[in-house]
């Protein structure tokens, strides 16, 4: 059964560990993903864009594609299904399906407006049970063609939001999403830390986890990170296992290009990728 990612991440923050969030597209990466969780027993939470769940034909269809798979699996560690960067709207559409977590990205809008929304939004989890994930400053890069500049948050506009009730807290810290430039500052660690010291136990969460240094996360994980969104890291390594297997003329042979065979080695590469990330965040044996 999905849980909400509250106390997942309570615990994490408790525990100075983070929680992975990988975002799915289909079948095989929800597969991959719910396999190793279980395998190296460990909480996980599942990412779902706006786009990708209208690519996975609706939001219905994710939660039911999920859990029957866990049903199917017999998967017992913690699974959270969450929306990543959600409108209003699409917020509500979740929670119809759902969804167990949502984030709310109102970084877009003027602070007092970010408020207003999430505050309804706080209400509206709290009935279902389910976590809420809110956004202050907007992260760098594009995400469903929305772009921002990777700027760093407002401290005081981060404990604004915290105190509203939410779960956990998105805050820009000079984070990118998708890969990074060759001439990338890095994160800002003196606004993570001021953002930890006014919002206190709230777990903090990192977007654009892909291509961040090991030391760097590992600083971030200790300043109050108790949560890493992955999405652009799996789609890179499945792609590349991919291109061999065709390059190598591998969908040629037999009966090669049965697509659960093409999709295999793409499938081993997410979960490759999984592993690596929960060894480095510290959620493996945390379930
Ligand atoms: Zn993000």
């Amino acid at each position: 059964m999905l849980v909400s990612a509250k106390e997942m991440l309570q615990k994490a923050k408790a525990g100075h560990y983070a929680v992975g969030q990988f975002n799915i597209n289909n079948l095989e990466w929800t597969k991959a993903i719910l396999q190793t969780a279980q395998e190296l027993n460990s909480p996980v939470i599942l990412g779902v864009s706006e786009g990708a769940g209208k690519y996975m034909t609706g939001f219905k269809t994710v939660v039911g594609m999920v859990n029957g798979m866990m049903e199917e699996l017999n998967i017992t560690v913690p699974v959270a299904l969450h929306l990543d960067h959600g409108t209003f709207e699409g917020c509500l559409k979740c929670v119809e399906a759902g969804f167990s977590s949502i984030m709310f990205d109102g970084s877009h809008y003027p602070i007092e407006e970010n408020i207003e929304k999430t505050k309804e939004l706080v209400k509206i989890c709290a009935e279902h049970g389910m976590s809420l994930e809110a956004e202050v400053g907007s992260i760098g890069g594009e995400e469903d063609g929305v772009v921002g500049a990777g700027e760093c948050a407002d401290p005081n506009e981060c404990k604004m939001i915290a105190d509203l009730g939410i779960d956990f807290l998105a805050a820009g810290i000079g984070n990118i999403h998708g890969k990074y430039p060759e001439n990338w500052k890095g994160l800002s660690f003196e606004t993570l830390d001021a953002i930890q010291k006014l919002t206190g136990d709230l777990p903090l969460v990192l977007h654009g986890g892909t291509g961040i240094p090991a030391d760097m996360i590992k600083k971030a994980i200790d300043l109050g990170v108790s949560k890493i969104n992955v999405n652009t890291e799996c789609q890179l390594s499945f792609a590349d296992a991919t291109r061999k297997y065709i390059e190598a003329g591998k969908d040629l042979q037999g009966k090669g290009y049965d697509p659960r065979k093409l999709l295999a080695p793409g499938t081993e590469a997410i979960k490759a990728t999984v592993k690596e990330k929960m060894e480095l965040f510290g959620s493996v044996g945390k379930a």
